[in-house]
């Protein structure tokens, strides 16, 4: 295995990614190896991605061994990539809710459109193709980097599948991220039936966070069983991994701070990513005054860039007998008799939603639900309305699941 050393200009040309040119690199593998798309710089200003993408592109060519499964590594925005801006118009990882999939689709007849559509369109395209072509399992990665100095931390969406994949990486990991955000990529795919797993890789422009991808990186190739993991420095990687992390521990997402630009929200100096918070601290402002924790625990990805919908989060660290406890009542479908619980129904247009009323709401606690594997999707007058994943034991994509 060569390893890389790069001249000057050749790091600057890692950061450089023409319109439109979203492949980086494909890989194709055997007749029955797992599809892996991994996604780079969905936000422009975090050039982590890219460069790391193409480090291990160019690694994966100079290599004599071939993947075992179809590899495609993606920049995200090209056009804020270039700009070094987090997006042009919109946030694409706030893009992909079904109304804009539907119109930016491959079989929508639109053919004129701007800002990030356009990406998404071509995104899209990408994706129908490779999935077209799938012959096992599908894994979708999103790379990331935050504002502030951070330790790097993987995302997951709470499905049985992304968890078991998630626990192969020496990583601390915020489960149901997803709960508090619309319209992300990896939304998109996990409905598609992909396993998923995002990535923050420390603060976007150091050199630890590309490390720290391309890390990431390695290691999702071999854990998807894409590569042969004695082909490459698997354990150098997963060591140093491993290191950045520090103690691997998961994190449930209890609460989202969203903001506007109008609202001026402005966090208060001085707070690192996990940093313990107490139930009232002022963690910033905006225009109504002090903003302040709703309850104790930690702080996740506070907000000191000036693009950006999410002001902070809070989380707290989950045990493992609870994660332990959902996955065995999820396998034998425990879920499916909460329906009759007084209080709640089924939906009427959706088999995989119910409706709470607040009252039980009150008395059964999220959590339930999310042990059984739903998730709370909105308050639809006084009722809550929570949904299960399609996919959360089984793979839409392999008969063994
Ligand atoms: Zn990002």
């Amino acid at each position: 295995m060569q390893t890389l050393s790069l001249t000057e200009k050749e790091v600057t040309d890692l950061v450089r990614v023409p319109e439109g040119d979203y492949i980086i690199a494909r890989f194709e593998g055997d007749l029955r190896g797992p599809t892996v798309l991994v996604f780079g710089s969905i936000h422009g200003n975090e050039h982590s991605g890219v460069k790391a993408l193409k480090k291990v592109a160019r690694e994966l060519e100079r290599a004599n061994a071939a993947t075992t499964g179809d590899v495609y590594l993606i920049a995200g925005n090209t056009r804020a990539i270039n700009k070094n801006v987090r997006y042009i118009e919109t946030d694409l990882n706030r893009h992909w809710t079904p109304e804009n999939i539907a119109r930016n689709h491959p079989d929508a007849r639109i053919r004129i459109r701007q800002g990030e559509d356009i990406e998404q369109a071509e995104i899209l395209a990408i994706v129908s193709e490779a999935l077209s072509r799938v012959r096992g399992e599908v894994y979708a990665l999103d790379l990331h980097s935050t504002s502030s100095k951070s330790t790097p931390f993987a995302m997951v969406g709470d499905t049985i599948r992304n968890r078991t994949f998630a626990e192969k990486f020496p990583a601390t990991f915020l489960l149901g991220i997803e709960e508090q955000l619309d319209g992300t990529i990896l939304e998109y795919m996990n409905e598609l039936g992909a396993v998923t797993l995002g990535f923050e890789a420390g603060q976007h422009t150091t050199e630890a966070a590309v490390k720290n991808q391309e890390a990431l990186i390695w290691l999702a190739l071999a854990n998807s069983g894409a590569i042969n993991p004695g082909d490459f420095p698997i354990e150098r990687h997963r060591a140093f991994l491993a290191n950045a992390m520090g103690h691997k521990r998961i994190i449930e997402i209890r609460h989202r701070h969203a903001i506007k630009a109008e609202d001026q929200f402005r966090m208060e100096p001085g707070y690192a990513n996990f940093q313990k918070v107490r139930k009232g601290e002022v963690l910033g402002h905006d225009l109504r005054g002090p903003v302040k924790a709703s309850e104790k625990g930690m702080i996740l990805m506070p907000l000191y860039q000036l693009q950006g919908s999410d002001g902070f989060f809070l989380g707290r660290e989950i045990k493992q007998f609870w994660l332990k406890l959902s996955r065995i009542l999820r396998q034998i479908g425990a879920g499916a008799w909460i329906r009759f619980m007084p209080g709640v129904k089924r939906h009427p247009a959706d088999d995989l939603s119910l409706i709470v009323n607040t009252r039980i709401a009150r008395i059964l606690p999220l959590q339930i639900f999310h042990l059984l594997g739903f998730r709370k999707r909105r308050w639809k007058g006084e009722k809550l309305v929570v949904s299960r994943r399609r996919h959360d034991t089984k793979s839409p994509f392999t008969t063994s699941g």
